[in-house]
Protein backbone atom coordinates (compact mmCIF):
# COMPACT_ATOMS: atom_id res chain seq x y z
CA UNK A 1 0.00 0.00 0.00
CA UNK A 2 1.32 3.83 -0.81
CA UNK A 3 1.72 5.66 2.14
CA UNK A 4 0.11 8.93 2.70
CA UNK A 5 2.09 12.26 1.67
CA UNK A 6 1.05 14.86 4.72
CA UNK A 7 2.41 18.24 4.66
CA UNK A 8 5.39 18.78 6.91
CA UNK A 9 4.48 21.10 9.98
CA UNK A 10 6.11 24.65 10.33
CA UNK A 11 7.82 23.36 13.08
CA UNK A 12 10.25 20.85 10.96
CA UNK A 13 11.15 23.40 8.68
CA UNK A 14 12.91 25.25 11.33
CA UNK A 15 16.48 25.18 12.45
CA UNK A 16 18.02 22.96 15.41
CA UNK A 17 17.38 25.66 18.03
CA UNK A 18 18.52 25.31 21.48
CA UNK A 19 15.47 27.33 23.15
CA UNK A 20 11.79 26.31 23.38
CA UNK A 21 9.59 25.11 20.03
CA UNK A 22 6.21 25.23 20.81
CA UNK A 23 3.28 24.12 18.07
CA UNK A 24 0.04 25.25 18.72
CA UNK A 25 0.78 27.11 21.51
CA UNK A 26 -1.86 29.12 23.70
CA UNK A 27 -1.12 32.43 23.47
CA UNK A 28 -4.30 34.32 25.61
CA UNK A 29 -3.71 33.38 29.26
CA UNK A 30 0.14 35.34 28.27
CA UNK A 31 -1.45 38.65 27.48
CA UNK A 32 -2.74 41.29 29.38
CA UNK A 33 -6.03 41.35 27.85
CA UNK A 34 -6.17 37.23 28.39
CA UNK A 35 -7.94 36.55 24.95
CA UNK A 36 -6.66 35.01 21.71
CA UNK A 37 -5.52 31.89 19.66
CA UNK A 38 -2.76 29.84 19.31
CA UNK A 39 0.39 30.74 17.61
CA UNK A 40 0.92 28.20 14.71
CA UNK A 41 4.79 27.77 16.53
CA UNK A 42 6.17 29.56 19.26
CA UNK A 43 9.72 30.04 19.61
CA UNK A 44 11.54 31.09 22.89
CA UNK A 45 15.26 31.36 21.46
CA UNK A 46 17.20 30.55 24.39
CA UNK A 47 19.83 33.67 23.46
CA UNK A 48 20.72 36.24 20.85
CA UNK A 49 23.09 33.42 18.82
CA UNK A 50 19.81 30.83 18.70
CA UNK A 51 17.48 34.00 17.65
CA UNK A 52 20.42 34.51 14.69
CA UNK A 53 20.28 30.78 13.58
CA UNK A 54 15.85 30.55 13.84
CA UNK A 55 15.65 33.92 11.76
CA UNK A 56 19.03 33.05 9.47
CA UNK A 57 17.70 29.22 8.54
CA UNK A 58 14.60 29.56 8.56
CA UNK A 59 12.48 29.87 5.14
CA UNK A 60 11.98 33.36 4.29
CA UNK A 61 8.30 32.99 3.30
CA UNK A 62 7.48 32.31 6.78
CA UNK A 63 6.00 35.26 9.02
CA UNK A 64 7.46 35.95 12.32
CA UNK A 65 5.20 38.36 14.64
CA UNK A 66 7.57 39.66 18.22
CA UNK A 67 5.73 39.04 21.40
CA UNK A 68 6.78 41.38 24.13
CA UNK A 69 5.34 41.50 27.63
CA UNK A 70 2.21 41.96 25.47
CA UNK A 71 0.70 44.64 27.52
CA UNK A 72 -0.06 46.47 24.08
CA UNK A 73 -1.77 43.78 22.28
CA UNK A 74 -5.12 41.98 20.81
CA UNK A 75 -4.32 38.84 19.71
CA UNK A 76 -7.05 37.87 17.71
CA UNK A 77 -9.16 34.52 18.79
CA UNK A 78 -8.17 33.27 15.06
CA UNK A 79 -4.33 33.08 16.34
CA UNK A 80 -1.14 33.42 14.30
CA UNK A 81 -0.04 31.98 11.93
CA UNK A 82 3.75 31.68 11.29
CA UNK A 83 6.30 31.83 13.90
CA UNK A 84 5.71 33.90 17.01
CA UNK A 85 9.18 34.63 18.82
CA UNK A 86 8.74 35.25 22.30
CA UNK A 87 11.79 36.66 24.52
CA UNK A 88 12.46 35.37 27.81
CA UNK A 89 15.39 34.17 29.91
CA UNK A 90 18.85 35.15 28.00
CA UNK A 91 17.28 38.60 27.10
CA UNK A 92 16.52 39.78 30.63
CA UNK A 93 20.29 40.87 31.78
CA UNK A 94 20.39 44.50 32.84
CA UNK A 95 23.61 46.55 33.38
CA UNK A 96 24.52 49.28 34.47
CA UNK A 97 26.85 51.45 31.88
CA UNK A 98 29.00 54.52 33.12
CA UNK A 99 26.28 57.37 32.54
CA UNK A 100 23.27 54.83 31.03
CA UNK A 101 21.83 51.37 31.51
CA UNK A 102 21.61 48.84 29.37
CA UNK A 103 18.84 46.44 29.30
CA UNK A 104 17.71 43.00 27.53
CA UNK A 105 14.75 43.00 25.35
CA UNK A 106 12.87 40.65 27.82
CA UNK A 107 13.57 43.06 30.83
CA UNK A 108 10.61 45.26 32.50
CA UNK A 109 10.24 48.17 31.91
CA UNK A 110 9.23 48.46 35.64
CA UNK A 111 12.44 46.69 36.50
CA UNK A 112 14.82 49.04 34.50
CA UNK A 113 13.67 51.88 36.19
CA UNK A 114 13.99 50.21 39.66
CA UNK A 115 17.90 49.43 38.66
CA UNK A 116 18.29 52.72 37.54
CA UNK A 117 16.81 54.27 40.53
CA UNK A 118 18.98 52.12 43.05
CA UNK A 119 22.42 53.26 41.04
CA UNK A 120 20.60 56.72 41.43
CA UNK A 121 20.15 57.52 38.04
CA UNK A 122 17.24 59.64 37.01
CA UNK A 123 15.40 60.19 33.63
CA UNK A 124 14.19 56.92 33.98
CA UNK A 125 11.50 57.58 36.21
CA UNK A 126 8.79 57.26 33.57
CA UNK A 127 9.51 53.75 32.54
CA UNK A 128 8.17 52.60 35.71
CA UNK A 129 4.71 52.47 35.17
CA UNK A 130 4.93 50.99 31.95
CA UNK A 131 3.76 47.43 32.29
CA UNK A 132 5.94 46.28 29.11
CA UNK A 133 9.18 44.83 28.60
CA UNK A 134 12.28 46.94 26.95
CA UNK A 135 11.84 45.50 23.66
CA UNK A 136 8.16 46.56 23.46
CA UNK A 137 9.28 49.87 24.56
CA UNK A 138 11.61 50.68 21.74
CA UNK A 139 8.79 49.13 19.00
CA UNK A 140 5.77 51.46 20.47
CA UNK A 141 7.97 54.46 21.38
CA UNK A 142 6.52 53.88 25.21
CA UNK A 143 6.25 57.39 26.89
CA UNK A 144 4.33 58.91 29.67
CA UNK A 145 4.87 61.23 32.59
CA UNK A 146 6.56 63.56 30.27
CA UNK A 147 9.79 60.86 29.11
CA UNK A 148 10.12 58.55 26.18
CA UNK A 149 12.02 56.18 24.93
CA UNK A 150 13.19 57.95 21.77
CA UNK A 151 14.15 60.79 24.14
CA UNK A 152 16.14 58.61 26.38
CA UNK A 153 17.50 55.98 23.96
CA UNK A 154 21.25 55.66 23.27
CA UNK A 155 20.95 52.40 20.86
CA UNK A 156 19.00 48.94 20.69
CA UNK A 157 20.50 46.02 19.35
CA UNK A 158 18.00 44.59 16.55
CA UNK A 159 18.12 41.00 14.60
CA UNK A 160 17.02 41.74 11.19
CA UNK A 161 14.48 39.16 9.65
CA UNK A 162 17.73 38.03 7.67
CA UNK A 163 19.61 37.00 11.02
CA UNK A 164 22.22 39.69 11.38
CA UNK A 165 22.83 41.25 14.56
CA UNK A 166 23.36 45.71 14.18
CA UNK A 167 23.48 48.03 16.59
CA UNK A 168 20.96 51.22 15.13
CA UNK A 169 21.26 54.72 17.16
CA UNK A 170 18.10 56.59 18.06
CA UNK A 171 18.44 58.44 15.01
CA UNK A 172 18.49 55.73 12.67
CA UNK A 173 15.52 53.99 14.45
CA UNK A 174 13.38 56.91 13.62
CA UNK A 175 10.86 57.78 15.94
CA UNK A 176 7.70 58.95 16.29
CA UNK A 177 4.61 59.66 18.55
CA UNK A 178 3.99 55.83 20.04
CA UNK A 179 5.58 54.53 17.26
CA UNK A 180 9.13 53.29 15.59
CA UNK A 181 10.65 52.85 12.22
CA UNK A 182 12.55 49.46 12.99
CA UNK A 183 12.99 47.08 9.60
CA UNK A 184 9.84 44.62 9.31
CA UNK A 185 10.16 41.82 11.14
CA UNK A 186 13.62 42.55 13.08
CA UNK A 187 13.61 41.62 16.70
CA UNK A 188 15.00 44.25 19.59
CA UNK A 189 16.97 42.50 21.38
CA UNK A 190 19.13 44.62 23.79
CA UNK A 191 18.82 48.33 24.24
CA UNK A 192 21.01 51.37 26.38
CA UNK A 193 19.70 54.32 27.67
CA UNK A 194 21.23 57.49 29.01
CA UNK A 195 20.60 58.45 32.38
CA UNK A 196 21.77 61.23 34.53
CA UNK A 197 23.11 61.15 38.13
CA UNK A 198 20.64 61.89 40.36
CA UNK A 199 19.96 62.36 43.69
CA UNK A 200 18.17 59.16 45.42
CA UNK A 201 15.12 60.01 47.50
CA UNK A 202 13.95 62.91 44.68
CA UNK A 203 13.91 59.52 42.06
CA UNK A 204 11.76 57.87 44.15
CA UNK A 205 9.83 60.42 45.08
CA UNK A 206 9.13 60.54 41.24
CA UNK A 207 8.68 57.43 41.01
CA UNK A 208 5.92 57.02 44.07
CA UNK A 209 4.25 60.19 42.47
CA UNK A 210 3.88 58.33 39.24
CA UNK A 211 2.51 55.05 40.95
CA UNK A 212 -0.15 57.10 42.64
CA UNK A 213 -1.51 59.04 39.15
CA UNK A 214 -1.97 55.96 37.52
CA UNK A 215 -4.05 53.96 40.23
CA UNK A 216 -6.06 57.01 40.37
CA UNK A 217 -6.88 57.19 36.80
CA UNK A 218 -6.32 54.27 35.05
CA UNK A 219 -7.52 50.24 35.45
CA UNK A 220 -4.26 49.25 36.56
CA UNK A 221 -5.19 45.79 37.78
CA UNK A 222 -7.78 45.41 34.74
CA UNK A 223 -7.46 42.73 31.93
CA UNK A 224 -6.30 45.91 29.73
CA UNK A 225 -4.32 46.53 27.18
CA UNK A 226 -3.29 50.51 28.20
CA UNK A 227 -4.27 53.03 26.36
CA UNK A 228 -6.67 52.19 22.83
CA UNK A 229 -6.62 54.92 20.79
CA UNK A 230 -3.71 57.78 20.02
CA UNK A 231 -4.70 61.28 20.68
CA UNK A 232 -5.09 62.81 17.74
CA UNK A 233 -3.52 66.12 16.75
CA UNK A 234 -5.08 68.57 19.60
CA UNK A 235 -7.29 66.77 21.41
CA UNK A 236 -7.69 63.99 23.75
CA UNK A 237 -9.02 60.41 22.84
CA UNK A 238 -10.44 59.62 25.97
CA UNK A 239 -12.15 63.61 26.37
CA UNK A 240 -13.88 62.27 22.38
CA UNK A 241 -14.58 59.22 23.49
CA UNK A 242 -16.13 60.52 26.68
CA UNK A 243 -18.08 63.19 24.60
CA UNK A 244 -19.41 60.28 22.71
CA UNK A 245 -21.08 58.99 25.35
CA UNK A 246 -19.38 55.70 25.46
CA UNK A 247 -18.20 55.54 29.03
CA UNK A 248 -18.49 52.38 30.17
CA UNK A 249 -19.95 50.70 26.90
CA UNK A 250 -20.28 47.68 26.36
CA UNK A 251 -20.15 44.14 24.06
CA UNK A 252 -20.37 40.95 24.84
CA UNK A 253 -17.92 41.27 28.02
CA UNK A 254 -15.70 44.30 26.78
CA UNK A 255 -16.11 46.83 28.06
CA UNK A 256 -14.72 50.85 27.76
CA UNK A 257 -13.61 51.67 31.48
CA UNK A 258 -15.48 53.50 33.60
CA UNK A 259 -12.04 54.89 35.40
CA UNK A 260 -10.50 55.75 32.27
CA UNK A 261 -12.49 55.46 28.91
CA UNK A 262 -9.61 55.58 26.50
CA UNK A 263 -9.10 51.49 28.21
CA UNK A 264 -10.49 48.86 27.09
CA UNK A 265 -10.97 45.86 29.59
CA UNK A 266 -11.73 42.20 29.43
CA UNK A 267 -14.32 41.89 32.64
CA UNK A 268 -14.07 38.14 32.10
CA UNK A 269 -14.60 35.70 29.33
CA UNK A 270 -14.60 38.79 26.65
CA UNK A 271 -12.93 37.58 22.90
CA UNK A 272 -10.46 38.87 21.32
CA UNK A 273 -13.66 39.95 18.68
CA UNK A 274 -15.70 41.49 21.42
CA UNK A 275 -12.82 43.49 22.32
CA UNK A 276 -11.95 44.38 18.67
CA UNK A 277 -15.27 44.68 17.73
CA UNK A 278 -16.16 47.08 20.60
CA UNK A 279 -13.30 49.51 19.75
CA UNK A 280 -14.57 49.23 16.12
CA UNK A 281 -18.00 50.80 17.38
CA UNK A 282 -16.28 53.97 19.60
CA UNK A 283 -14.64 54.60 16.58
CA UNK A 284 -17.80 54.52 14.77
CA UNK A 285 -19.67 56.60 17.67
CA UNK A 286 -16.84 59.01 18.23
CA UNK A 287 -16.90 59.69 13.93
CA UNK A 288 -20.43 60.76 14.31
CA UNK A 289 -20.10 62.85 17.51
CA UNK A 290 -16.78 64.92 16.90
CA UNK A 291 -15.90 64.07 13.14
CA UNK A 292 -12.98 62.58 14.21
CA UNK A 293 -11.57 59.36 13.55
CA UNK A 294 -9.77 57.62 16.21
CA UNK A 295 -6.30 55.68 15.56
CA UNK A 296 -5.65 52.45 17.40
CA UNK A 297 -2.90 52.65 19.19
CA UNK A 298 -3.08 48.81 20.64
CA UNK A 299 -1.81 46.98 17.89
CA UNK A 300 -3.99 44.14 16.90
CA UNK A 301 -2.56 41.21 15.38
CA UNK A 302 -3.86 37.25 13.88
CA UNK A 303 -6.41 35.95 12.43
CA UNK A 304 -9.77 37.48 13.14
CA UNK A 305 -12.92 35.42 14.04
CA UNK A 306 -15.27 34.85 10.64
CA UNK A 307 -17.37 37.75 10.77
CA UNK A 308 -15.01 40.50 12.01
CA UNK A 309 -14.97 43.23 9.96
CA UNK A 310 -11.50 44.44 10.31
CA UNK A 311 -10.43 48.21 9.75
CA UNK A 312 -6.59 48.45 9.03
C1 LIG B 1 -2.26 49.28 32.36
C2 LIG B 1 -1.43 49.70 31.18
C3 LIG B 1 -0.86 50.96 31.15
C4 LIG B 1 -0.08 51.36 30.07
N1 LIG B 1 0.49 52.61 30.09
C5 LIG B 1 1.29 52.99 29.06
C6 LIG B 1 1.92 54.30 29.07
O1 LIG B 1 1.78 55.07 29.98
N2 LIG B 1 2.70 54.64 28.01
C7 LIG B 1 2.90 53.78 26.95
O2 LIG B 1 3.63 54.15 26.03
N3 LIG B 1 2.31 52.56 26.92
C8 LIG B 1 1.51 52.15 27.94
N4 LIG B 1 0.92 50.92 27.91
C9 LIG B 1 1.08 50.08 26.70
C10 LIG B 1 2.27 49.12 26.75
O3 LIG B 1 2.64 48.80 28.07
C11 LIG B 1 3.47 49.69 26.01
O4 LIG B 1 3.18 49.96 24.65
C12 LIG B 1 4.68 48.73 26.06
O5 LIG B 1 5.82 49.40 25.59
C13 LIG B 1 4.46 47.47 25.23
O6 LIG B 1 5.51 46.59 25.55
P1 LIG B 1 5.27 45.03 25.51
O7 LIG B 1 6.56 44.38 25.86
O8 LIG B 1 4.10 44.64 26.32
O9 LIG B 1 4.99 44.83 23.96
P2 LIG B 1 3.85 43.97 23.27
O10 LIG B 1 2.51 44.46 23.72
O11 LIG B 1 4.13 42.52 23.45
O12 LIG B 1 4.05 44.35 21.74
C14 LIG B 1 3.77 45.66 21.29
C15 LIG B 1 4.43 45.85 19.93
O13 LIG B 1 5.83 45.82 20.09
C16 LIG B 1 6.42 44.79 19.27
N5 LIG B 1 7.52 44.18 20.03
C17 LIG B 1 7.47 43.67 21.29
N6 LIG B 1 8.68 43.23 21.65
C18 LIG B 1 9.50 43.44 20.58
C19 LIG B 1 10.89 43.17 20.33
N7 LIG B 1 11.68 42.59 21.24
N8 LIG B 1 11.39 43.52 19.13
C20 LIG B 1 10.61 44.11 18.18
N9 LIG B 1 9.30 44.38 18.36
C21 LIG B 1 8.75 44.05 19.56
C22 LIG B 1 5.29 43.80 19.00
O14 LIG B 1 5.50 43.10 17.81
C23 LIG B 1 4.09 44.75 18.92
O15 LIG B 1 4.01 45.33 17.65
C24 LIG B 1 0.13 50.49 28.97
C25 LIG B 1 -0.44 49.21 29.01
C26 LIG B 1 -1.21 48.82 30.10
C27 LIG B 1 -1.80 47.43 30.10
Amino acid sequence: MMALQTEPHLADLLPALRGRVQRDARLGPSTWFRVGGPAEVLVRPADVDDLCTLLRDMPLHVPVTIIGAASNLIVRDGGIAGVVVRLARGFGDIVIDGGGIIAGAAALDAVVAEHAAAACLSGLEFLSGIPGAVGGAVAMNAGAYGGDVASSLDWAEIVTRQGDLLRLSAGEIGFSYRHSGLPPESVVVRARFFAQPGDASAIAARMAEIKASREATQPVRARTGGSTFRNPEGARAWELIDAAGCRGATRGAAQISEKHCNFLINTGGATAADLEGLGEDIRRRVHAASGVTLQWEIKRIGIPAPGLTVVA
